[in-house]
């Protein structure tokens, strides 16, 4: 994500070149005010609504009839053609909205009083003369740095004096999170999340309640008769509860996101699994209410409803987005034997997803979901520590390595 920001500085035109940035302000006036006309005219006439396509493929021909224009940069006179598209397009979005609008305005003498290069044909040079293509070389006074990309640049009057406007593209500071820490979540469906710590995330209890709710209300909705009006209403209801669950579910993400997101620096994951996933039986949605139905396979359709609910996937799209703006870091690691591993000595014994206790002949005990969770930031580091390698190996070792020197 990047921002823009202007940059106004003043220009010291000679006399011969602020004739000339008149001269180019005139003529941008007269085109604005041409354009305007135009859509006017279409639109009076014939009810026909003028774009900025067509406006801007008369550009060549005007040229022709009036030479004056070859002496301005293409894309000025585009820009110019865009701002009424702009003045137009408002005006009737204005009217749209019921809003009383004032046609656009055509522009008088002073009032139009500015100029942009959208793109290209500017340049700034080291003796703080900005080029203009078309105009010439004029002296700016750089009173303060501008930061960032040049994206436009506006030449602007403002009474006798000149003035240049650079939009500047700036990318967010790379942010550094307080804390090194790491977290290791295992998401789960007894409980919403269990951390390396050992401690949990639970699902809080209004949003229990609320699905206790729309049980009942899709056991109301399976009794009412096909295509009845009943039907149609407890259909509604169900339908409307269900968005609310969705909500309260997205606030909850938030909440524990941020949570997260302010007490560690790195917060591990496993990946999500859909291949595996849509293995089991695909649930069924209910055309009605979006819902998903039992489907046959009941334990496994059971466990997929559940994972679909959970919304694990969203709770991790949320915990990475506002990572990025604290300076956190979060991976992604293979969920490969995270639960079967033990956290303890490593090694690998079979459990069963009833099983909800680790016990290892090592001596190690604990939960299940501890138990994950720990592998799962271990991987994490293991992720972290090869990147750190690999970014700080020696150059020369890089490059005996490289096929380009293997022959
Ligand atoms: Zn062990």
């Amino acid at each position: 994500m990047s921002s823009l920001k202007a940059y106004k500085y003043r220009l010291y035109p000679t006399k011969k070149q602020a004739i000339r940035l008149q001269e180019v302000l005139d003529r941008c006036r007269e085109l604005y005010n041409a354009a305007l006309q135009e859509r006017k005219d279409a639109y009076r006439m014939a009810h026909l609504s003028i774009g900025y396509t067509q406006q801007a493929a008369q550009l060549p021909e005007i040229k022709e009839i009036r030479p004056e224009y070859q002496d301005i940069y293409s894309q000025v006179l585009q820009d110019v053609l865009r701002r009424g598209d702009k003045a137009y397009k408002a005006f009737f979005r204005r009217i749209k909205q019921g809003e009383k609008a004032g046609y656009p305005r055509f522009q008088g003498d002073g009032r139009y009083d500015s100029f942009t290069y959208p793109q290209s044909g500017f340049s700034l040079t080291e003796d703080n003369r900005v080029c203009l293509s078309k105009i010439g070389t004029i002296k700016v006074k750089m009173h303060r740095e501008l930061e960032g990309t040049m994206k436009t640049c506006t030449i602007k009057r403002e009474g006798m004096h000149w003035f240049v406007i650079f939009t500047g593209e700036i990318e967010p500071e790379l942010v550094y999170h307080p804390s090194g820490e790491a977290i290791g979540i295992d998401l789960g469906l007894l409980h919403f999340a269990t951390l390396s710590d050992g401690s949990t995330i639970e699902n809080p209890r209004y949003l229990r309640k609320a699905e206790q709710k729309l049980k009942k209300l899709q056991e109301a909705l399976s009794r009412k008769k096909r295509g009845s009006k009943r039907r149609r209403k407890a259909a509604q209801l169900v339908g409307k509860n269900h968005r609310h669950i969705r909500n309260q579910r997205k606030d909850f993400h938030h909440k524990e996101a941020r949570k997260l997101v302010n007490g560690y620096g790195v917060i591990v994951f496993e990946k999500l699994q859909p291949a595996n996933m849509s293995k089991r039986p695909k649930p069924k949605q209910d055309e009605e209410t979006g819902q998903y139905l039992p489907n046959g396979a009941s334990a496994k359709a059971g466990l997929n409803k559940s994972i679909v609910d959970a919304g694990w996937g969203q709770f991790q799209q949320i915990v990475t987005n506002k990572a990025e703006w604290a300076g956190s870091r979060v991976l992604f690691v293979s969920p490969k034997y995270t639960s079967q591993r033990c956290s303890g000595c490593g090694s690998i014994a079979k459990k069963e997803l009833a099983e909800r206790w680790h016990s290892c002949s090592c001596g190690c005990e604990l939960d299940r979901d501890h138990n994950a969770a720990i592998n799962i930031k271990r991987a994490g580091l293991l992720l972290l520590e090869k990147e750190i390698q690999a970014r700080t190996e020696p150059s020369g070792d890089a490059l005996l390595r490289s096929p380009a020197l293997q022959g």
